[in-house]
């Protein structure tokens, strides 16, 4: 019966251990899929701008007649075009980065601090909003500092893009619990059912003719980027939202204590 009870064991042992090597297997595909979507999507994007500068360089180039205005207009463009392109490689590269593994720093991040400079920076430069900040406590995270920055700009530019002028964007920060939560509230535009479950999507972005005015020319990439962010550093994010009201943007993180405990 021993030896029975051993063949049965070395049986059940040879089953799990053929059930992780195929789980791992679908686990591969799964991410390979997604590198392959990724690539895709990313030769997609990148094309357009690109479109955009070989047709207006090549109109530049075949009339030497235009006139200045005329090129002024064509320059411009291609520089807004350039522009573009730029921003769409580096968000790229830096979720590139975020697959290979890219390491977070752990230094003591004072993240009031990071907002209320923040706050203080954007107010100078965006005159058409309003940008309050209601209770932020003084709240110290362990993680890294210039990525929660980046995390918060993304945020609260997103915020700033899809409101119309004279909103208000509103940004608070308190301790609950083991986490803190920082909260991004905007009275804009808002997000459909539909889009809210996929703006965290790479390139996702939500039906254009609901956000009137001019396309804010936003990659797609800046949601998936905080998302990398906020789960290195074992956080949460959603985005809460009402069309024709408005968006909160949550963020959950662990407190210093909590990480160690
Ligand atoms: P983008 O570069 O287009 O802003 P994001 O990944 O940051 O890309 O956001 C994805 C999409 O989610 C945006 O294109 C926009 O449609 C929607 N979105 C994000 N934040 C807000 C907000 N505060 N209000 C309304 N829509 C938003």
């Amino acid at each position: 019966a021993y030896r029975m009870t051993g063949v049965i064991l070395d049986i059940s042992a040879r089953i799990q251990a053929e059930t992780a090597l195929r789980e791992s297997e679908k686990r591969l595909r799964e991410l390979m899929d997604a590198q392959k979507r990724f690539i895709a999507d990313a030769a997609h994007e990148l094309r357009t701008p690109l479109t955009a500068i070989q047709g207006n360089l090549d109109i530049f180039l075949r009339y030497p007649n235009i006139p200045e205005d005329e090129k002024m207009d064509i320059l411009t463009e291609v520089q807004r075009e350039a522009s573009r392109l730029g921003r769409l490689v580096n968000d790229m590269l830096q979720l590139a980065r975020g697959d290979a593994g890219a390491a977070l720093r752990e230094e003591e991040v004072q993240l009031d601090q990071v907002m209320t400079e923040m706050w203080k920076d954007i107010s100078r430069v965006v005159p058409f909003h309003h940008l309050i900040l209601t209770e932020v406590e003084p709240v110290q995270v362990v993680g890294d500092h210039d990525r929660l920055k980046q995390l918060v700009l993304i945020l609260l530019e997103n915020a700033l893009k899809y409101t119309p002028e004279g909103g208000t964007v509103t940004g608070s920060l308190k301790r609950k619990g083991h986490h803190v939560e920082l909260r991004i509230a905007d009275t804009g535009y808002g997000i459909s059912e539909e889009d809210l479950p996929r703006v965290f999507e790479r390139f996702y972005r939500a039906d254009r003719s609901r956000q009137r005015g001019e396309d804010p020319g936003g990659t797609g990439l800046g949601l998936p980027i905080a998302k990398w962010i906020v789960e290195g550093h074992k956080g949460k994010i959603w985005l809460e939202s009402e069309l024709g009201a408005g968006t909160v943007a949550v963020v959950q993180l662990p407190l210093e204590e909590s990480r160690f405990s």
